[in-house]
């Protein structure tokens, strides 16, 4: 094995473990990372010195919680080169920040007869929250279609923009298929028309730097459990201007300014969006999470990921009876595929034996996989802890199923 691959495998203890008394071949990474022991130990050690509320305390150690918890917002915002950490609001992750946006920013400028544009390729995250805003606002929603090979049809999509467009909501990168999508061009060609655009970047940020301010993206979510980081935490970027023109949806300390029995002002940003006591350790374990992308470095990252995607596709395209779904020219390493006559839960459950997680089913992207004519894949997602060596036993794993099924 690469001695450099070795050597960040060894800072992921989950890693080390058996399953089914072989070693954990872990491929799930889309669903979510593992995490380095460098994240679990800042989370302990929060808990074990440091633990106290923020923003509210005189006292040593609620300063010293305030002041790593604003420093995780600062990390985020260099992380995404946002222009000010006023523009990253921590919340629970993906889902909860498509939300906040589907409902704030609906609420002060969706109306009746507007429409909302998104595309096949999207999370239930990115489709539901858009869907219950059309019902509230009696708008409409549109979706881009896609090729068969899972990329968006661009030229669908500038057709579909239009005077009544208020918001285009899409994924930078494809969960179910990988595909990543030319999401600077669309935004591009949505800012021609005034239109703001979210970017749903739940996958987006494990493989590559991104940049807000390049992308001039109005909107960018996150997880930070699919970046290395601990779970129930992530966040919005967004853009001032629009950040400051958004009502806030949810009511309570912390998102106040001054409170009468007969008046509220709220609190400037980002605290105007983050309503109650926010989760201060899992903040600071997501900025822990920065801090070790940045030392295993992004040309290391994608050199890894690009041979498994590569390395993976063939040995894997190259087994009877099976079939990729996705194969658009810009992927991240994620593959999905189909097994012919053989139902994916029993698949997933046999290679699951041999120590080897994947997920199964639908991705929650149904009306992606009904476009798709099918009810699933079997997904295997890498990340760069990930070894051709455990590729290779993925692919002696489908055989047996192939075999068990013959
Ligand atoms: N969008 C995409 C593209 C995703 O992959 C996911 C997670 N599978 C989500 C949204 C939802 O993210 P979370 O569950 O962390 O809120």
């Amino acid at each position: 094995m690469n001695p450099l691959i070795e050597k960040i495998r060894a800072d992921f203890p989950i890693l080390q473990q058996t399953i089914h008394g072989k070693p954990l071949a872990y491929f799930d990474n889309a669903a979510t990372t593992q995490k380095p022991q460098s994240v679990i130990d800042t989370i302990t050690r929060f808990y074990t010195e440091e633990n106290s509320n923020v923003h509210r305390g005189v006292h040593r150690m609620s300063q010293a919680a305030t002041q790593a918890y604003e420093l995780a917002r600062q990390k985020m915002a260099d992380f995404l080169n946002a222009s000010s950490s006023a523009e990253i609001i921590f919340t629970r992750g993906t889902t909860e920040s498509i939300n906040l946006v589907a409902y704030c920013y609906g609420e002060a400028f969706v109306n009746e007869g507007d429409e909302i544009l998104i595309s096949a390729l999207e999370h239930h995250s990115d489709i539901v929250p858009w869907q219950q805003l059309c019902i509230r606002k009696k708008a409409t929603l549109k979706v881009i279609p896609i090729f068969d090979n899972g990329e968006l049809d661009l030229d669908a999509y500038k057709k579909l923009l239009s005077a009544k467009t208020r918001i285009v909501a899409v994924n930078h990168i494809s969960n179910a298929l990988g595909t990543i999508n030319p999401i600077k061009e669309m935004i591009q060609l949505a800012h021609e028309m005034n239109i703001p655009v979210l970017i749903d970047g739940a996958q987006g940020l494990s493989h590559g730097p991104v940049d807000v301010q390049d992308l001039d993206c109005d909107f960018y979510t996150f997880s930070a459990h699919k970046m290395y980081g601990p779970m129930g935490i992530g966040g919005l970027y967004g853009k001032r201007e629009w950040l400051e023109k958004m009502p806030p949806y949810q009511f309570g300390g912390e998102m106040i300014s001054k409170v009468t029995f007969e008046k509220t002002t709220f609190n400037e940003l980002p605290y105007k969006f983050e309503a109650g006591t926010p989760n201060v350790a899992d903040a600071i374990g997501l900025g822990a999470a920065i801090d070790y992308l940045g030392q295993v470095g992004w040309e290391t990252i994608r050199t890894q990921e690009a041979d498994l995607l590569a390395y993976g596709t063939q040995q894997i395209s190259a087994i009877k009876n099976v079939k990729i779904i996705g194969t658009a020219t810009q992927k991240a390493s994620i593959i999905s595929f189909v097994m012919n006559n053989i139902h994916f839960f029993d698949a997933g459950t046999i290679i699951d034996q041999f120590g080897i997680a994947v997920r199964t089913g639908n991705h929650c992207t149904q009306p992606l996989m009904e476009r798709l004519g099918i009810i699933g894949t079997i997904r295997a997602s890498f990340a760069f802890y990930n070894t051709r060596n455990e590729i290779d036993r993925l692919v002696d794993a489908i055989g047996k199923v192939n075999e068990l099924f013959e």
